[in-house]
């Protein structure tokens, strides 16, 4: 029967990598059938749990997934975590295909003395804490000094900049949760310096990203006029997005402001600066011992030119006294599974265009293929470009899907006995529903719900 002949595809994951997968496989095999298995209740992954809460069009992406998850060919499985509640061999047996695309759950660590001590933080459980991912929610973090240091230029250290430095009332009208609001219409932060091993011209984030700050109400940048002298010259051979993003740092730092920055830059509460050609040695502890209180860093220089240039330790050493510190320098990709290779120090599962080295009919796609960078259309095309490998391995003979796969049948059965209940997106629906209605009376997109228990309640079933 026809039935029988139903591609069956399973995905591992709900976010953006997930959901690109299954939109152009589903749209490119009118025949085809995709489960996404979700370890939370919740589905969309970073663009839910990492993108910043003032930053709401970034996350309009959602309404296309959600027109992704209620065609009739797909199912969303959502409180399922694959490699505990089921296996990924379990998986195979089940479905003529699997995408592995379940993201970068854990942080880099910094390596170094003292990252344990009270007051330091990864810019992952920060970012976690104030966007309602459910580990984080007990972070609790301690605003009560005045000096913040991210250790990190990246989009992400922006991110963390700009929430530790926006007026409250500005945030008050995102989705960011209300215990974060509390804490941070508390906070005793005035200065925040983001710091990187290398220059000016190899910072990681945007001139979107680098305007926002710029324009931040109540805040100004200290940027020392030093790090920029002669950079007007470099930026001729560069490439333009990084060409005008150089210029516009040269430009902050060199000229006088305009009259409305300058307003702003008037008697600014607060303030935040760029560091450069510094890498963390040591975080030191105060007095009592009991917290951060300080960061040693190197001085660096670099060896070679642009985006590969690398910087090396000139010996030099210097303390930026601190209370908070925010490793920001990169997520981390986790193995689900002992039978799917992994690499560990590239952090991702080896691949040659999401086709999982030596598995045929497994796959991979997002920031678990290629690394935890790049962006959500980054991440749009690598996946399109996974989906696409299916469809070439289908024809070419390497997959084949004329014989039956039951999918989510047998696997819901094995859930079952588990005693697992998959979240279905109708349940999703309710809990979305209950947020927004929650944010509303208090004037926000959304209030999030912070607890897994009370989201599955929520779904009573
Ligand atoms: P993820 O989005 O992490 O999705 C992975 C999903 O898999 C998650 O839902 C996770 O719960 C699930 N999962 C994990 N393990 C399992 C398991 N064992 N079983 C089942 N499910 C599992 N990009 C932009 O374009 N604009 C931005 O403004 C932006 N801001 C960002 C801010 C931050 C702080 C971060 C970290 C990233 C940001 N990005 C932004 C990048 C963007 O989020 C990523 O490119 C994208 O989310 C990667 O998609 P992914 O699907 O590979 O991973």
């Amino acid at each position: 029967s026809s039935i029988s002949h139903t591609p069956q595809i399973c995905i591992v994951g709900s976010g953006p990598a997930g959901f690109y997968t299954a939109q152009h496989i589903l749209k490119h095999n009118p025949k085809a059938h995709v489960d996404i298995y979700e370890k939370l209740p919740v589905p969309f992954g970073l663009v839910r749990f990492g993108v910043a809460p003032d930053h709401p069009e970034v996350k309009n992406v959602i309404n296309t997934f959600t027109q992704t998850a209620r065609s009739e060919r797909c199912t969303f499985l959502g409180n399922v975590m694959v490699g505990r509640d089921v296996t990924v061999e379990e998986l195979q047996a089940a479905y003529h295909a699997v995408v592995l695309s379940y993201g970068a759950e854990d942080k880099r660590e910094l390596g170094i003395p003292g990252e344990d001590l009270p007051g330091v933080y990864s810019a992952r459980d920060f970012v976690g804490w104030y966007n309602g991912l459910p580990d984080n929610r007990h972070l609790n973090p301690d605003l009560s000094c005045d000096t913040a240091v991210i250790l990190g230029q990246g989009n992400v250290a922006l991110d963390i900049a700009r929430i530790l430095l926006s007026p409250v009332d500005i945030l008050r009208k995102t989705d960011i949760t209300q215990a974060a609001l509390d804490t941070l219409s508390k906070t005793r932060i005035r200065r925040v310096w983001m710091v990187g091993r290398r220059g000016p011209l190899q910072v990681a984030f945007t001139i979107k990203e680098l305007r926002e700050m710029i324009n931040l109400p109540g805040a100004r940048p200290k940027l020392d006029p030093a790090d920029y002298m002669g950079l007007e010259k470099a930026t001729k051979d560069l490439p333009r997005p990084r060409k005008r993003l150089t210029e516009l740092l040269v430009k902050s730092a060199m000229e006088k402001p305009g009259k409305k920055v300058a307003v702003n830059w008037a008697q600014p509460e607060k303030e935040w600066g760029l560091r450069f050609f510094r890498s963390p040695l040591a975080v030191l502890p105060s007095e009592d011992g009991k917290r951060a209180a300080c960061i040693r860093l190197s001085v660096t220089r670099l060896e070679g030119m642009g985006e590969t240039a690398v910087a090396v330790p000139t010996g030099q050493v210097e303390n930026i006294s601190c209370g908070l510190i925010f490793s920001s320098i990169g997520y981390k990709s986790v193995s689900i599974s002992s039978t799917v290779p992994f690499l560990p120090m590239q952090g991702v599962i080896p691949n040659s265009m999401g086709r999982v080295e030596g598995i045929p009919g497994l796959y991979c796609s997002g920031w678990v293929k290629r690394g935890p960078t790049g962006v959500i259309t980054t991440t749009m095309t690598d996946s399109f470009d996974t989906a696409q490998a299916i469809f070439e391995d289908v024809q070419m003979g390497a997959l084949n899907w004329s014989e039956p796969r039951a999918g989510s049948v047998t696997i819901r059965e094995l859930l079952h006995l588990r005693g697992i209940q998959p979240v279905s997106f109708s349940d999703w629906e309710k809990i979305d529903e209950m947020e927004t209605a929650r944010g509303l009376a208090v004037g926000k997109p959304r209030e999030k719900i912070l607890d897994t228990e009370e989201m599955l309640q929520l779904v009573c079933r």
